[in-house]
């Protein structure tokens, strides 16, 4: 079985990147009540202008540099990968693949394959690597792979993903409740 993994708010805490906004760029969120998932609805610039700035000013490596991984992640992924096939799959641009993989370094987490996307229509790779599980917490991505591929999406519940799924879309909200669903499609031998 090969798995499909997204990388923040799925490997990292959801928490990360309010957390590091409110600390770097004059926001108060309360992640608790963080609603929307796009970052820029936060501050007074769109999206465009928002993003410029994150890569200009050399934040947008800071919020990956300090994130900070979910709880027990580490354990799982190791454990996984002896049984099956994991595949990072991140709409990250390339342009930021030597902080990820020097964040996944310093973590100490697999990695054997780091699809980065740079955008968020992550369907096709599911198609081109036939993967046959998807982990996940933006909820447009999970319902999107759900729907076009018909294979099963773990959704991992975060404040800003609270609305309906469909019936593929499994929401969890640990790794530890993940990795119990994922034995139930393919159990650990
Ligand atoms: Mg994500």
């Amino acid at each position: 079985m090969k798995i499909g993994i997204d990388i923040d708010g799925t490997i990292t805490h959801p928490s990360s990147c309010f957390t590091y906004m409110n600390k770097h760029l004059g926001t108060s969120i309360d992640f608790n009540q963080a609603s929307e998932y796009e970052l820029h609805t936060y501050t007074d610039m769109n999206q465009i202008e928002f993003w410029d700035y994150m890569v200009n000013s050399g934040h947008e490596t800071g919020i990956y540099r300090e994130s900070i991984p979910q709880e027990h992640v580490r354990h799982h992924l190791w454990n996984l990968r002896k049984q099956y096939d994991l595949h990072y799959v991140t709409a990250r641009s390339e342009l930021v693949r030597p902080v990820t993989e020097e964040w996944i370094k310093q973590h100490e987490l697999p990695l054997d394959s780091l699809i980065m996307t740079g955008s968020h229509d992550k369907v096709q790779v599911v198609r081109d690597l036939s993967l046959d599980l998807f982990m996940e917490d933006r909820l447009e991505n999970a319902v999107q792979i759900a729907e076009d591929t018909s294979i099963p999406v773990i959704l991992f519940d975060a404040p800003y993903n609270r609305k309906a799924v469909p019936n593929n879309v499994i929401r969890v909200a640990s790794w530890n409740e993940a990795v119990q669903e994922i034995q139930k499609f393919a159990p650990i031998r």
